[in-house]
C-alpha cells in the first residue's frame, strides 16, 4: 500500500471503527440534561469505555475544599489541579467513573452539597481546565470512548466522530434531578434543586474559558417529553449513521 493510501486508511480508521461505528463520541449538555446516563448506557451498548468528565472537576473541587483553599484563589487551585495525583478509572462495565486521589477513592464525596455549590466556580479557572482537558485527551486515545461533559465537542475532542448535545427545559431537568434525590433518600426542596441548576447553568455558560455551548457540528436533542429509551433510540440511530 502506498504511503498516501496508508495515511488515508489511518484517517478513515480514525473516523469510524472497522464496523463503521464512531470511535469517539461526545455527549455534552447542561446540568441534569441526562448526558451522563445516556453516555453510560451508550458506552455499555457499544462496548466502549465511558468517561464522565464532570467527576474530574468535582474531584479538584473536593480536594480544594479539603485543603481549605479559598474559591477566589485561582492561582492555588490551578496549581492544585496541575499537581494533584488524581487517578481516573474509566467506566468499562456501567458502574460509573471512579476517582482516586492519593490512593483513596473519593467518588462517594463528589456529589456532596459543598462540592455541588463550588464546582462551577472551580471549573472557570483556566489552569484547572488545561490540566483536566490534557488528561481527558490522553484517556480518549487509548480505546473507543464515549465522553460526557460541557466542552467535549467544542474543546476536548473537536475531532469526535459523533457529537450529541442534550438539552431540556430547566423545569424538566429540575424535576428529573429532584426525583433522583428522592430515590436516593435525600431530602431537598424542588425549588432549591431548580435554583441550583439555574445558577450552575449561568456560570457554566457565561465563563470566559470553554463556555457551555453546542459544537457547530453537534446534533442537538431536546429531551423534553422524551423518555430515556426514546433518547437512547435517537442516539443509537445517529451511531448507525442516521440524522
Ligand atoms: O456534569 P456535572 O454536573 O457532574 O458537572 C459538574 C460541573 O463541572 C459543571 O457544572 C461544570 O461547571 C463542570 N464541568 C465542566 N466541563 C466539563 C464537565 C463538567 O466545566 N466537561
Amino acid at each position: 500500500m502506498s504511503e498516501r493510501a496508508a495515511a488515508q486508511k489511518t484517517a478513515d480508521d480514525h473516523v469510524r471503527a472497522p464496523d463503521n461505528r464512531p470511535r469517539k463520541v461526545a455527549v455534552d449538555g447542561s446540568a441534569a440534561s441526562g448526558k451522563s446516563t445516556i453516555g453510560r448506557r451508550l458506552a455499555e451498548q457499544l462496548g466502549y469505555a465511558f468517561l464522565d468528565t464532570g467527576v474530574m472537576y468535582r474531584a479538584v473541587t473536593y480536594a480544594a475544599l479539603e485543603r481549605g483553599l479559598s474559591l477566589q484563589d485561582s492561582g492555588s487551585i490551578g496549581e492544585l489541579a496541575q499537581t494533584l495525583p488524581i487517578d481516573v478509572s474509566l467506566d468499562c462495565d456501567g458502574s460509573g467513573t471512579r476517582i482516586t486521589i492519593d490512593g483513596s477513592d473519593v467518588t462517594s464525596h463528589l456529589r456532596s452539597q459543598p462540592v455541588e455549590d463550588a464546582v462551577s466556580l472551580v471549573s472557570r479557572i483556566a489552569a484547572v481546565r488545561n490540566a483536566l482537558v490534557s488528561r481527558q485527551r490522553e484517556l480518549a486515545e487509548r480505546q473507543p470512548i464515549v465522553m460526557a461533559g460541557r466542552d467535549i465537542g467544542t474543546v476536548v475532542l473537536p475531532d469526535a466522530d459523533l457529537k450529541v448535545y442534550l438539552d431540556a427545559s430547566i423545569e424538566e431537568r429540575a424535576r428529573r434531578r429532584y426525583a433522583d434525590f428522592l430515590a436516593a433518600g435525600d431530602e431537598v426542596s424542588q425549588e432549591i434543586v431548580l435554583e441550583d441548576i439555574r445558577r450552575r447553568d449561568r456560570i457554566d455558560s457565561e465563563r470566559e474559558v470553554s463556555p457551555l455551548r453546542p459544537a457547530d457540528d453537534a446534533v442537538i436533542i431536546n429531551t423534553d417529553g422524551l423518555s430515556l429509551d426514546d433518547v437512547m433510540d435517537r442516539v443509537i440511530g445517529l451511531v448507525r449513521g442516521g440524522k
